[in-house]
């Protein structure tokens, strides 16, 4: 791992424009459980009945439940880990100017990155579903379920639900992203949900270079990764500051 951190570290250092396409992986460490895959939320509940528009819309309070326990009372404890610090630090040294989420939790805005594309929305933020009034979810009252904004109109989440369109904005954003960077961080993520798994191949066809770290191969491995660093995002990312420090 130590030679791949070193290269991926010469690699930033060559590079103009770096950005960083990141996914649950990155926020595993700090407690936010994943979605998708082994232990995922998706295991347990089926995604029609709770994360469909359609489901909020039926049954706000049996979706609003499942809201509290698994994303809101999670994500009120969260704090950025190593990996969210690390692409801070890339930041900070002047290496990384984007990074395309597919997560909802704002941890890398916590963590100070300041350009960050949120693809799937976010969960910090919560909207009336009748007048569009935009309340911090750390400031909504949930002792009654469904919350209601001032107007009596139930709150919704900022994130985008199955069935839902991604924002334009953060379409067009990323695919910019994607197209101006000569090397893109691939952390956390197989990549492998649509639309978000166009960003790396667009990336690529670019010229970009694609460095991978994932905790094991994915489908990008080999095929659109230059090179994968296997790892824990947190563990990896801060070898390639320590390293990237001394070039
Ligand atoms: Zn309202």
């Amino acid at each position: 791992m130590k030679e791949l951190i070193r290269r991926a570290a010469e690699d930033l250092a060559a590079a103009g424009n770096v950005a960083a396409l990141t996914g649950a992986g990155i926020s595993v460490e700090s407690g936010i459980p994943p979605f998708r895959g082994k232990g995922g939320l998706w295991e347990r509940f089926d995604p029609m009945e709770f994360a469909h528009i359609d489901a909020l819309m039926r049954d706000p309070v049996k979706v609003w439940k499942i809201l509290v326990k698994k994303m809101k009372e999670p994500l009120d404890r969260a704090k950025p880990n190593d990996g969210h610090k690390g692409l801070a630090k890339l930041e900070a040294q002047g290496k990384l100017k984007t990074i395309i989420t597919q997560n909802m939790d704002g941890l890398h805005q916590a963590a100070g990155n300041t350009d960050v594309i949120e693809y799937h929305g976010t969960f910090a933020w919560q909207r009336c579903m009748d007048c569009h009034k935009k309340y911090e979810t750390r400031k909504v009252d949930i002792s009654e379920i469904p919350p209601r904004c001032e107007c009596g109109g139930i709150l919704r989440p900022d994130i985008i639900f199955f069935d839902e369109l991604i924002p334009a904005e953060a379409m067009w954003r990323s695919r910019q992203a994607a197209t101006d960077c000569d090397l893109m961080l691939v952390v956390g993520t197989s990549a492998v949900v649509q639309p978000a798994a166009m960003i790396p191949v667009i990336a690529k066809d670019s010229g970009a270079k694609i460095v991978e770290i994932n905790p094991e191969r994915t489908p990008l491995t080999n095929k659109i990764s230059d090179y994968l660093i296997m790892g824990g995002a947190g563990e990896v990312l801060n070898g390639i500051v320590a390293a990237l420090e001394k070039i």
